[in-house]
């Protein structure tokens, strides 16, 4: 049966208007797709003093989307990252950020949230007749044909196929939980999604002492500090904390403002340089709100018709800097992975709909659920777990050079994808042959063709 005629239809419908759904929907366009967003806030930059950490793997595709250029001009390539122990000791120091540039063609950077989702919408060309904000998804009902969907204001769209981008507490994950129940399958994210940290986030202006392009964590159990630096010697800061216990996704704690105050002021006499604490830059704040750290990727990526990709589908801790640089990877695999699906006649679209949704979890859920897990670890490392991998990770600091920095960033880098179909700049197919030369060697070195360290192998000098 088609839908009503007075319901709008689309091919495709974007639930949530954050990084993922925003890099879905100036990929959507370049393909010459037709897509609507709905986005549940009443603008797609909100101003909530978030930051973002951008990565070479995130950079290329926003690169291929023609956004490079405005990105770089409000920030900068980060280039050193120490680590320090609760007294302000040095445990290790790295300036492998800063060859990323010269190694990859992208640095590593910092920049407000804001500033990224402003870019991205600013270069959607469509923008008045594609994104539809205060529209909040409040219920899905997929059918064979299409997705029936409900909106908080009464009003009603169907699509094709809807891609779910609406963040942690996605109501299509949900969705697609429902359509799946059985024994094997987990009925509620309480079950893989969890919480055992938070994290008070801010920008403070620059304060003497701090420089452009620096990182700092702190090793500490309990509450501890994560500093990045961007443009100017902004600011952006995460005080983490553990709250000793784990718990289901339903049950994270919300918090106030003086939540924020008291666990800023618990780490305030914290050492970020021998001249400045974080009690100064705490001071200096412009903003700072705290939220829950939630850790999860779902079970089940996808139905016949609905999908998920970023928060949504993996959600990971800010450790790694890899939530917005994976959701823009998951966007890309999506939507090469449906390319082909638009050119088919509607026979045969359902069974390819559904086997490309199903390529795409294949290849996404392995990668994600690495970097989830990961990105784990290195925040259970910077609180002092002292079991398991965590502690492993803190005990080997001292002895890590830039060469190893740099050989497990580009372990991560060589597997990252790109929008296929839409041409690479310069910088982008320098990365590609940095990779693949890269790839080449670890190859060779592994089946002992060549006996090379990995300084060498990073093509630099041993100490
Ligand atoms: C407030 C905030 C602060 C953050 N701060 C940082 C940070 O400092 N550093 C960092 O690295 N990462 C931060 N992140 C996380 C980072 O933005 C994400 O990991 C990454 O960008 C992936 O985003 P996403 O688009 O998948 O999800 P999100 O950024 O969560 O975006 C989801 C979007 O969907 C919308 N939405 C949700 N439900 C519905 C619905 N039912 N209908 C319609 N729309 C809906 C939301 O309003 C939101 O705009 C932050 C995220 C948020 C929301």
């Amino acid at each position: 049966m088609s839908p009503a005629v007075t319901t709008p239809h689309y091919p495709v419908a974007v639930v949530g208007g954050g990084i993922a759904g925003l890099t879905l929907a100036l990929a959507l366009e370049r393909q010459g797709v037709e897509y609507i967003l709905f986005e549940a806030r009443d603008c797609l930059s909100p101003d909530e003093g978030a930051s973002i950490g951008l990565l070479p793997n995130g950079l290329r595709i926003l690169d291929q989307l023609g956004l490079l250029d405005e990105i770089e001009k409000h920030t900068l390539p980060l280039q050193r990252w120490r680590h320090m122990d609760e007294e302000g000791g040095l445990l290790c120091e790295t300036r492998a950020l800063g060859y990323y540039p010269s190694k990859l063609g992208y640095g590593g950077m910092f920049l407000p949230r804001r500033k990224v989702l402003e870019i991205m919408e600013t270069s959607l060309k469509n923008r008045e007749k594609t994104v539809r904000t205060n529209s909040r998804v409040v219920s899905l009902d997929e059918t064979d044909e299409y997705v029936a969907i409900k909106l908080s204001d009464g009003s009603r769209a169907t699509a094709d196929l809807v891609i779910g981008a609406d963040g942690v507490r996605s109501c299509v994950r949900d969705a697609i939980d429902r359509a799946h129940p059985g024994p094997d399958v987990p009925a509620h994210a309480d079950d893989y999604i969890k919480t055992r940290f938070a994290a008070v986030y801010g920008i403070s202006p620059p304060v003497q002492g701090i420089a452009e392009g620096e990182v700092f964590s702190v090793y500490r159990p309990g509450a501890t500090i994560l500093i990045f630096t961007g443009l100017g010697a902004t600011i952006f800061w995460f005080v983490l904390e553990d709250l000793g216990r784990e718990c289901g996704l339903s049950a994270t704690p919300r918090y106030t403002r003086e939540d924020v105050d008291a666990v800023c002021r618990s780490v305030a006499h914290l050492a970020i340089t021998p001249t400045v604490s974080f009690g100064d830059v705490y001071a200096a704040r412009s903003v700072a709100m705290k939220v829950p750290l939630e850790e999860g990727t779902a079970p089940t990526f996808h139905t016949d018709r609905m999908v998920i990709a970023g928060d949504a589908a993996h959600k990971s801790t800010p450790n790694a800097a890899m939530g917005a640089n994976q959701a823009i990877e998951s966007a890309a695999v999506l939507l090469n992975e449906l390319r082909g699906v638009w050119s088919q006649p509607p026979p045969s679209q359902h069974g390819a709909l559904r086997a490309a949704l199903e390529r795409y979890s294949s290849l996404r859920k392995p990668r994600t659920h690495a970097v989830v897990q990961r990105a784990g670890m290195v925040c259970r490392a910077q609180m002092c777990h002292t079991n398991g991998p965590a502690a492993a990770i803190r005990d080997e600091l001292p002895s890590l050079r830039d060469w190893d920095w740099l050989f497990r960033g580009f372990m991560g880098f060589a597997e990252s994808p790109v929008l296929e179909g839409v041409p690479l700049s310069s910088k982008g197919l320098f990365y590609q042959q940095a990779v693949e030369q890269f790839q080449k060697r670890v190859r060779a070195r592994q089946t002992g063709g060549e006996d090379i360290s990995i300084a060498a192998l990073m093509g630099m000098e041993a100490e």
